[in-house]
Order: structure tokens, then sequence, then C-alpha cells
């Protein structure tokens, strides 16, 4: 695949990309930086993917020995530390302290970035302070050359995502914004993209004449743990959903990219998500666990849901008719990630149990996470006289869970100016159009129990379509 976007500048990758000469990683003493961001830096220098400098800016005032020691912490959390690559990492790192509200902050960080001309700024902080961040990019003139990578979430609803991306666009061209949905740059994700279009037998049956249905689970053991805060103004629609399962969705359901680059991609799958019918309430059921009106930083009355099941239609020529089952939960049996697609029953009546209302249908599973797996089930007749089948999965591929190189790979691809694995305006913005209605407009959330898969009423919302398939 190719990049879509062109430029000029000195260093450049393959594509002709300008690469970056620094990141700034805003947000340096914060709990992404420490589980996800730190550890990937460590591994781009072990790989020898980052050899610029860095520079960590947050409002902890630390010494030299704080900030070093919130670096080896973060790398040892992750796995094991080698003492050469630790000091090639720290040589790279400046920390600047300073409020993001305040000018003296972007002066400081100017002198820091000394000559560099074409700086990566990487925004993982709160969402409340994206604008002022790049407002203050911009005004401070560190905006010019420059490239701006934006953690999720790109707004909470269509209108402060339209005011973002305005905001944003205003300071850095478009090709320099980099909105990270980071499920973008797992392997198991990025295969349903190759899986569809680097084989030819799907594409015959991939639409209504041979889809019924297709769900997709979301679910995690685990509830809010110490983000109370945050999953107050979020929810499980916005946290999940709405981006990361629609991402999903849009791969599974885009059309043959028109020609080969990542800019044809993008408008396949953001035409996927402007096709997507806007929810209404009766397509969202949302439910809360029991116990996450006690945990910290929640409100004693909160209506924040912890789970929520979506009905969804595309009305495209390819997907008409086919409904789309999205689920997420915290604090559900186990963590999964998975999709299930159903295909229709044979038409006939031939064996009683594989007939049109038999309720055995084909269908192919992927297992998104934990590992990756691609299995397709048929219908396979037992042994002896009667003909009398089971359901066997042919496993194409499967991969247990290793280690995680997705941040290093967001990262790395944004510094070298490949915006393959981050979302567009266009796309951002049609997704939001979508759940608009429903951030609003919904029923309350019903509870469920821990370690159960949600409220039984979003059963009904698929009875018609037999059923949710419980990831093992
Ligand atoms: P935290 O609250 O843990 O960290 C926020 C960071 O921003 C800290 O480094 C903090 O500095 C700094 N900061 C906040 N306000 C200011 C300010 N006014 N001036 C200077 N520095 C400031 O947030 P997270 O790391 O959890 O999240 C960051 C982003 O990443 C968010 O957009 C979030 O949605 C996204 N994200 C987070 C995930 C996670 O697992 N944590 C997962 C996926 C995305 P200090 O502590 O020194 O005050």
């Amino acid at each position: 695949m190719k990049t879509g976007r062109a430029d000029t500048g000195e260093a450049q990758n393959r594509a002709g990309q300008p690469l970056s000469d620094a990141l700034v990683v805003f947000g340096f003493s914060g709990d992404l930086a420490h589980k996800k961001v730190i550890p990937a830096l460590y591994a781009m220098v072990k790989s020898g993917a980052l050899a610029v400098p860095v520079i960590g800016v947050a409002s902890s005032k630390w010494s030299t020995a704080q900030w070093h020691r919130h670096v080896r912490e973060s790398i040892e959390q992750s796995g094991a530390l080698d003492e050469a690559v630790f000091d090639r990492l720290v040589s790279l790192i400046t920390y600047v302290s300073g409020d993001y509200r305040d000018a003296q902050t972007f002066a400081h960080l100017k002198a820091a970035l000394g000559d560099a001309q074409r700086p990566a700024h990487y925004l993982a902080i709160p969402p409340s302070l994206f604008a002022n961040v790049i407002r203050s990019l911009g005004d401070s003139g560190l905006a010019e050359g420059a490239r701006v990578i934006v953690e999720k979430p790109f707004g909470r609803d269509l209108a402060s995502a339209r005011e973002l991306n305005a905001i944003a666009q205003s300071v850095f061209p478009e090709a320099s914004i980099f909105r990270i949905d980071h499920f973008l740059g797992k392997d198991a994700i990025m295969n349903i993209l190759y899986f569809r279009f680097a084989n030819s037998f799907l594409e015959p049956i991939w639409n209504r004449n041979h889809v019924a249905s297709v769900q997709v689970t979301m679910s995690e053991a685990f509830g809010i743990g110490a983000r109370g805060a945050f999953y107050e103004s979020a929810g499980c629609l916005r946290d999940v959903v709405e981006n990361h399962l629609f991402q999903i969705v849009a791969l599974l359901a885009m059309e043959p990219p028109a020609y080969q680059s990542f800019e044809a991609v993008h408008h396949a799958k953001a035409s996927v998500l402007r096709a997507m019918q806007a929810l209404s309430r009766d397509d969202l059921l949302r439910g809360q666990y029991d116990g996450y009106r006690n945990e910290k930083n929640v409100a004693a009355d909160s209506d924040v849901e912890t789970y929520c099941a979506v009905r969804l239609g595309i009305d495209s020529w390819r997907w008409g008719g086919v409904p789309w089952y999205l689920r997420a939960g915290k604090k559900l049996p186990t963590t999964a990630l998975e999709v299930r697609v159903q295909l229709r029953a044979p038409p006939q009546h031939l064996f009683d149990d594989a007939g049109p209302d038999a309720g055995h249908t084909n269908y192919l599973r992927f297992r998104l996470q934990p590992g990756s797996t691609i299995a397709l089930a048929a219908r396979i007749k037992q042994p002896g006289k009667a003909f009398r089948g089971e359901q066997r999965e042919l496993c194409l591929h499967e991969e247990a869970s290793g280690e995680d190189p997705t941040y290093e790979r967001l990262l790395a691809s944004a510094m070298a100016g490949d915006d393959a694995l981050y979302t567009s305006q266009e796309a951002v913005e049609a997704a939001w159009a979508v759940v608009d209605p429903v951030l609003v407009d919904h029923h309350a959330a019903l509870p469920y129990a821990p370690g159960t898969w949600g409220p039984r009423e979003a059963d009904a919302l698929i009875a018609a379509d037999g059923g949710w398939h419980n990831p093992s």
C-alpha cells in the first residue's frame, strides 16, 4: 500500500515523506505514557527506529533523577530492561515541566527543541486540553513544519469533533494531523483488511445475499479501575463503540479500495461510516454493572453505561437489510474481541439440522484479541447412517498473543508522515454523526451483575438473528 500524502523535505522515508526530527510527548507523566508510550519509545530505541530528541512535557516538577525513575519503572513494568538501551533512551530525552495553559511552557519547549525543524507533537493529555495545546503550538511558532498526533477521543460528539477539527486545521495542514485509534495499529485488525482483499473467495459471498448478520463483541473482564472521573465523562459508547468497534465495522464492510493507496482505504472506510444509519434510542441498550456507583470518582446516581449493545444498519447496495450487532462492556465473563459473520442458511429443507430454520448456519469468526484467529465454520456429517451433522471450525489462522507493538507502530508511522494507521477527519465526523442522536436521547442504563454478559434485556435486541455468541 502506498501513502497518499505528497510532501517534500530533507530526511525522507521511502514514500518521500519528510521524517520528524524530534518527538514531543505532552502528558509524559500520565497513565498512557507510563503504560504504553515510554515502553514503545524504549522498543523503538532498541530497534533503531528512534534516534531523534524526545521532549517530555507535563506539569509535574520532576528532577532528572525523578523522571529517570519514572522511565525505568515504566519499562520494567512492561518487560525486561537492558541498561545500554535505557541509557540511550534517557540520553535522547529532555523533560520540560510546565502548565499547558501557560505560554512560558511553550517558550521552554521551543528552547528544548533547539534546531529541530520538523517535530512531531504527541498529545497524550486530557482531551479537554487538546484545543488549548494545539492553539499554543500555533501561537508559539511550533506548528511550522510539524505534525500533531492527537490521542482519542477526538471530540465527545459531532459538534465538538467538528470544532476540534476546525481548530487543528487552522494550525496544521490536514496531512500533518494524525488522529489516533490505536486499534488500527493492531496486527489482528490490520489482518481484516489483508484477509478481505488478498483473497478472492470471500468477495462473492461478502454481501447481503449471503451474510445474514454480523456480531462484534468486545468484552472486558475488569471494571473501570482508577479511571472513574474519565469514565463518568465518557461511558462505553464513547469510549470504545463509536471509535474502535466502528473502525472494525468499516474494515469489514468497506468496498475494495479504488486504487493501491491508503488514501483510497480511508475513503472506502469513511463511505461505510457515512452510510451507517444514525442510531435511534431503540437501537441502543445501555447497562451498568452493579457496584459501578461505588467506584472512586463516580456519582452516586450515575447513569453512565459500562455496557452497551447496538443494532446498526448500513444503507448500501452491499449491506442493505443486514443487521450489525455490536456490544461492549466491562466486568463481563472474559476479556476478548471477536467478530462473527453469520452466513445465510441453505434455502432447502434437505436435512433436519441444516435447513432454513435449523439455526446452525455457517459463519466466519475473527478473534481479534487476545491473540488472533480466523476460522470458518461449516457443517460436516457425523459418522453413521443418519444424515445428521455438526458444526466444525476450519482454522485458517491462529496466533497466541505476543508482544504488542501497536504504539511503536503508530508513533513511527506518524513520524514518517504515514497516516495509514490513523483516522481521517471525514471518518471521525461520520462516526460521531451515527451516535450523536443517542448520546442525549437514550433509555436509562439497566443493571447487570459483574461476571455476566450484561443486562438480560440485550438478548431481545438480537433475538431475531439467533442471539449473541459469547467469545470463550
Ligand atoms: P492522565 O490524566 O493519566 O495524564 C495526563 C497527563 O497530562 C499528565 O502527564 C499530566 O501531567 C498532564 N497534564 C494534565 N493537565 C496538564 C496541564 N494543565 N499542564 C501540564 N500538564 C498537564 O491521562 P491518561 O494518560 O490516562 O490519558 C491521556 C490521553 O490518552 C487521553 O486523551 C486519554 O483519552 C488517552 N488514552 C488513555 C488511555 C489509558 O489507558 N490511560 C488509553 C487510550 C487513550 P501531571 O501528571 O504531571 O500533572
